[in-house]
């Protein structure tokens, strides 16, 4: 099943003067759903339509899923690790990205006028379907509701000035996932590759992780619990680089589609 959340496409009206709704892909239309179907997955509760379905283009997608939180991991590919010079860490390193990074499919990336290097990380992504603490490894599929592509655009230079990485990961739009929340996906064995204006930056495959999807749900609910609809960015491989507005970044990986985002400059402050 393939997860969506949308609003309409209708003319002139604001995304966010609409209601977000959820639905699921039947056939390439959208059928909208009364209940989040990651609630419907904690609750044992089957997921009821409650419309006609939608042609594709009639719809905008939104982000498939609003976490509480989005759990990150650093440093997962070693080659990723070591094109900065860094180790390979022996336990998953954990930092959060902000809810309010997030955003969808064809949604803007803003590039902060305090940063002078913005870098885009192509990521497999891991949403939540139950609320659950101390998850053992064996366990961890239990919790997963399903998996989606992120985007965990990074201001390289804040991040290195600052240390802590919140500043560095934490900007509005730094999040896009999508397009959609696949619930019956094998993680396993993925090529995953991102590329910028249509040149390939970065190539790699799900099976080069350090430390699996298992491991990272384990530890991190060794010390806080997840909810139904967080998500954990699993890292980002090799090739990671520089984006600049006027770019369009896509991240793609086999059998979840791919999610694509233009960068545009900061205007909030103009
Ligand atoms: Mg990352």
């Amino acid at each position: 099943m393939r997860v969506v959340r949308f609003v309409d496409a209708i003319a002139g009206v604001p995304d966010e003067w609409q209601r977000a709704q959820w639905g699921v892909l039947i056939d390439d239309a959208v059928c909208p759903v009364v209940q989040p179907p990651h609630i419907c997955f904690s609750s044992g509760e089957g997921i009821q339509l409650s419309g006609p379905p939608l042609p594709l283009d009639r719809v905008r997608l939104l982000a498939p899923v609003a976490p509480t939180k989005v759990v990150c991991v650093g440093r997962n590919y070693a080659e990723h690790a070591a094109e900065f010079g860094n180790e390979a860490p022996p336990e998953p390193l954990l930092f959060l990205k902000p809810p309010t990074t997030i955003v969808g499919p064809g949604a803007s990336v803003v590039y902060p006028d305090i940063s002078e290097r913005v870098d885009h990380e192509g990521e497999l992504a891991v949403i939540i379907g139950r609320r659950c603490r101390y998850v053992n490894e064996a366990d961890a599929a239990g919790v997963i509701f399903g998996y989606t592509i992120a985007n965990d655009v990074t201001a390289r230079d804040l991040q290195r000035k600052d240390g802590q990485w919140t500043r560095g990961k934490g900007f509005d739009t730094f999040g896009p996932v999508g397009p959609w929340v696949d619930t019956d996906y094998d993680h396993s064995g993925r090529t995953l590759r991102c590329s910028v204006n249509g040149e390939l930056r970065q190539e790699s495959n799900t099976d080069l992780m350090i430390h699996s999807v298992a491991r990272i749900v384990s530890y991190a609910t060794a010390f806080m619990t997840l909810v139904p609809g967080d998500i954990i960015m699993t890292g980002t491989p090799a090739g990671v680089g520089p984006v600049q507005p006027g770019d369009t970044m896509v991240v793609a990986i086999d059998g979840l589609g791919e999610l694509s985002n233009p960068v545009v400059a900061d205007s909030y402050g103009s």
